[in-house]
């Protein structure tokens, strides 16, 4: 399965942060620090070193996400060239606060009232850009949500007399190149999921909390976890929480929708989807498989010519 999303409306989000990209001196990209790099645009990134311009990652949402994992993305970001990571939650107001003087520190000659510093907050839906922006502004100015897709419309609004922040509407890449990355997203619920896909969903996640946090499977649900896959941690949710179909067999829909609803909420506790070492070796598989596809689709178009050629000749 491929989870795809790109509503009409993203292609004008693009178009517009694009533009404005000319007129701003910092990128806060706002991600998951769960998930940076399946929440991370990869467009965002190619946007601004076409201009330049610095960009602030900030990996939100760090009361959810593993702490070993948070601080071995921010010792990955802050090695790249113009980047800087910042792990914090808009639940804490300190982290908040101490974002201005952070971003102000990355463009240094911006930051007066002649000047002020012009700061462009980019992401996917749903990693928290209008609950950061309301906490920046200390007041409601957009809408908040937990459905994705909230954000649409361009904001500009003055920080203080040196700081204006730009908002721009969620983005999202035309396609997910790694199926791993639509899961993670999916279970992290930046894509909206039906009851069917929600399955699938799930069954991804148990197998990677069975890979990362078995001792927090056990702690939550009350199961061993050796011999497991990840459907089998699904049934063992339905078989520990009594969710029995009307045959009589386990109720995987509902297991599988209290899994999901138990991850995002953090009950089963702090859990990071991926680490920059799984993120390489995803990578490495994933390119591997594509060549491999690639030197099958090769063969077979050699071997549809050879034939044709056979025929030709009446071989
Ligand atoms: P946007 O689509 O990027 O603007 O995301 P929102 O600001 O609407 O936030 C999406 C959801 O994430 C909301 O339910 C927020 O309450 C929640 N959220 C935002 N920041 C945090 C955080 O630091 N920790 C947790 N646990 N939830 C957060």
């Amino acid at each position: 399965m491929s989870i795809q999303w790109f509503p009409g409306h993203m292609n004008s989000a693009r178009k517009q942060a694009e533009e404005q990209m000319e007129f701003i001196d910092l990128v806060v990209e706002v991600l998951d620090a769960r998930l940076p790099e399946a929440s991370c645009n990869p467009l965002v990134d190619r946007m601004r070193q076409f201009r330049q311009r610095p960009v602030l990652k900030v990996l939100n949402k760090i009361d959810l996400a593993d702490p070993n994992a948070t601080a071995a993305w921010k010792a990955y970001y802050d090695a790249l060239p113009g980047v800087t990571a910042y792990p914090m939650t808009t639940k804490k107001p300190l982290d908040v606060a101490r974002l201005p003087a952070l971003a102000l520190s990355l463009a240094p000659h911006r930051g007066v009232p002649t000047k002020p510093l012009r700061i462009m907050i980019m992401g996917i839906p749903n990693v928290g850009k209008s609950t950061l922006m309301n906490a920046l502004l200390k007041k409601r100015v957009a809408k908040v949500g937990d459905e994705p897709a909230v954000t649409k419309v361009q904001q500009k609004l003055y920080l203080d007399k040196h700081t204006v922040l730009v908002d721009t509407p969620g983005l999202m890449w035309p396609k997910i190149d790694m199926p791993s990355d639509g899961l993670m997203l999916a279970a992290s619920h930046a894509i909206g999921t039906n009851a069917l896909i929600e399955e699938e969903v799930a069954f991804f996640l148990g197998d990677v909390l069975l890979e990362r946090y078995p001792q927090l499977l056990t702690a939550r649900y009350g199961f061993k976890t050796e011999g497991l896959d990840g459907i089998g941690v699904v049934e063992q949710v339905a078989a520990r929480r009594g969710f029995r179909a009307r045959g009589g067999e386990f109720d995987v829909e509902k297991a599988a929708h209290v899994l999901l609803h138990d991850y995002r909420s953090g009950a089963i506790g702090r859990i990071s989807l991926e680490t920059p070492d799984s993120r390489a070796r995803r990578l490495a598989v994933h390119a591997a498989e594509k060549a491999e596809k690639e030197r099958l689709a090769a063969e077979k178009a050699a071997a549809k010519a050879e034939e044709a050629a056979r025929g030709k000749r009446g071989t």
